[in-house]
């Protein structure tokens, strides 16, 4: 069988390593990898050679690429470095490439694996059988051919994954292009190298990259002028309160999702998974509508308040959001259309404000920074203009300011068709009709738990993959490490069982 994977971060990566360890791999089998980049098993965020200075957000604990042992990149740590977390208590990002660089290498080197050096712009569709463009007759017997932005390549794959990961950042005020707009600052050392410490420099969100922004610049130079952070609500995220307790109560496992599917014949009622969150959190003296009316406002001196106090009641709730991460796709799957719609509507919102937060000591830094006038935070941008000297004017409701450099920190496209202006790869794939917009024309259209991709022309296609953030729409809230690389370690799992 001839498999192509298209994307070496740590979907593509899981993936690969998945398919060689798996029992009915062949002696005769070969793999193809598409990457543009030199370094494999990393991907964008994880860059080795990118600043020290840009920190994960989560335990190392959650973070193993070894299924028979959790604790393997903890275990990297200490053996590689002496002091593996900073001031903030968190590792580096680099050092989490370079581990992943490191244990995915075996599988790179393998003799039935090939790396192509080159950016997936196209992908067609062959009828199995005679290896003919295919028509639209939903047989599902596909083979697959994939073009380079060197052209078509001669190989016909069994299998496609794409693992193309992240898209372009937004560009909300058509900014690209505009010289000394940074659209995407990824690797930091080398985007963000050559600024003057007397230079106005102001970014645009304050989301993880936002306070990867903070950590580069205040490590790396010595603004002269406050690093502003402008944002459509109030900039960052909640501060995450370390919860004291040990013991905790939680039923939301995944176990505890399959029994549910039963005991309710197929879907589980919203309000049951709302009753079990109200239960539990009680034996911890939480009362989550209760602390997200307490903090909803959002602005830093409410969180200011839980930072000081340590607020034990928000800790609990956000520890019961943290642990829920790993399950929150089979939560989501689980329910019916019409409750999807009621937590998408209701509770969505919610469930983001507990699970995406700034660690405790990045804020106490923060706060440290605003406190001294090294970074200032503005709430209700409303434009982004370039004035004639070449400088950004930034204006809210009630304020103009402007500055030398702009850095964007908004976020990823998730919308189909804005990213078809964006990546060559997600326009022909459209134009074939072989992907299709999910919800509200945002993220891919795959089944779950597999991920094979679904669509009009041939129907589900049991040999083609989708993984990583933009199938968001099914893996819902799939952002993190550690469910990326359980997905790709299942998907490339369940095609290998089928052989
Ligand atoms: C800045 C940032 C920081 C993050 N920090 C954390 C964190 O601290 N903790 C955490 O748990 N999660 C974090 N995440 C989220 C999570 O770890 C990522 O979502 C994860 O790395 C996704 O892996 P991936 O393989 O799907 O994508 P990527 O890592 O983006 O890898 C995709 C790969 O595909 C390649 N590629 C793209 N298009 C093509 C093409 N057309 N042809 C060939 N190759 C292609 C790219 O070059 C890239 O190497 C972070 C994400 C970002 C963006």
């Amino acid at each position: 069988m001839d498999i192509a994977i298209v994307g070496a971060g740590i979907s593509g990566s899981n993936v690969l390593k998945s398919l060689i360890t798996h029992p009915n791999f062949q002696a005769d089998d070969l793999i193809d990898v598409y990457e543009p980049r030199q370094s494999l098993g990393s991907g964008l965020p994880y860059e080795p050679t990118d600043d020290e200075s840009i920190m994960l957000n989560t335990s190392s604990d959650v973070l193993s690429v070894d299924e028979n042992n959790e604790l393997d990149f903890t275990e990297w740590l200490e053996h590689h470095f002496k002091e593996p977390t900073n001031f903030e208590q968190l590792v580096s990002r680099p050092h989490y490439g370079k581990y992943l660089v490191e244990r995915f290498s075996p599988f790179y080197t393998h003799e039935q694996v090939r790396h192509v050096q080159n950016t997936v712009v196209d992908v067609e569709v062959l009828d199995a059988a005679t290896k003919e463009p295919a028509d639209d007759t939903q047989d599902g017997n596909f083979v697959y051919r994939i073009k380079t932005e060197d052209g078509w390549q001669d190989s016909v794959y069994d299998a496609v994954f794409f693992s193309v990961g992240h898209p372009e950042y937004n560009d909300f005020y058509d900014l690209k292009g505009t010289e000394n707009y940074i659209l995407n600052p990824y690797p930091m050392k080398e985007k963000l190298a050559n600024f003057d410490n007397n230079q106005k420099i102001s970014v645009v969100g304050s989301g993880a990259t936002g306070v990867d922004l903070m950590r580069f610049f205040m490590s790396n130079y010595e603004l002269e002028q406050p690093l502003t952070f402008y944002d459509l609500k109030e900039p960052f995220y909640c501060v995450a309160i370390p919860y004291e307790k040990d013991d905790f109560t939680y039923h939301l496992t995944k176990n505890w999702v399959e029994e549910q599917k039963e005991v309710h014949g197929g879907f589980i009622p919203l309000q049951v998974i709302l009753d079990t969150i109200k239960d539990d959190l009680k034996q911890e003296n939480a009362e989550p509508m209760a602390v997200y009316n307490r903090y909803k406002s959002g602005t830093l001196d409410v969180f200011r308040k839980a930072f000081d106090m340590k607020d034990q009641e928000l800790a609990a709730v956000q520890k019961y959001a943290a642990n829920s991460v790993p399950n929150l796709p089979h939560l989501y799957n689980a329910l019916s259309g019409e409750d999807q719609q009621e937590y998408m509507k209701n509770y969505y919102q919610i469930m983001l404000f507990f699970k995406t937060k700034v660690p405790y000591y990045s804020y106490q830094w923060l706060f440290e920074l605003i406190d001294a006038g090294k970074v200032e935070t503005v709430a209700g941008l409303k434009e982004v203009n370039v004035l004639e000297n070449g400088r950004f004017q930034f204006v809210t409701e009630d304020s103009e300011a402007e500055a030398d450099i702009v850095v964007n920190a908004t976020g990823f496209i998730n919308n189909i068709e804005i990213l078809t202006k964006h990546s060559e790869l997600i326009k022909n794939l459209f134009h074939r009709r072989l992907i299709m917009p999910h919800v509200n024309g945002k993220f891919i259209l795959v089944d779950w738990p597999q991920c094979r991709v679904l669509n009009q022309q041939y129907g589900r296609m049991d040999n083609l993959f989708f993984l990583g953030v933009l199938i968001g729409g099914t893996q819902h809230e799939n952002n993190d490490a550690g469910q990326t690389i359980q997905q790709a370690q299942y998907t490339a799992k369940a095609f290998m069982d089928e052989r």
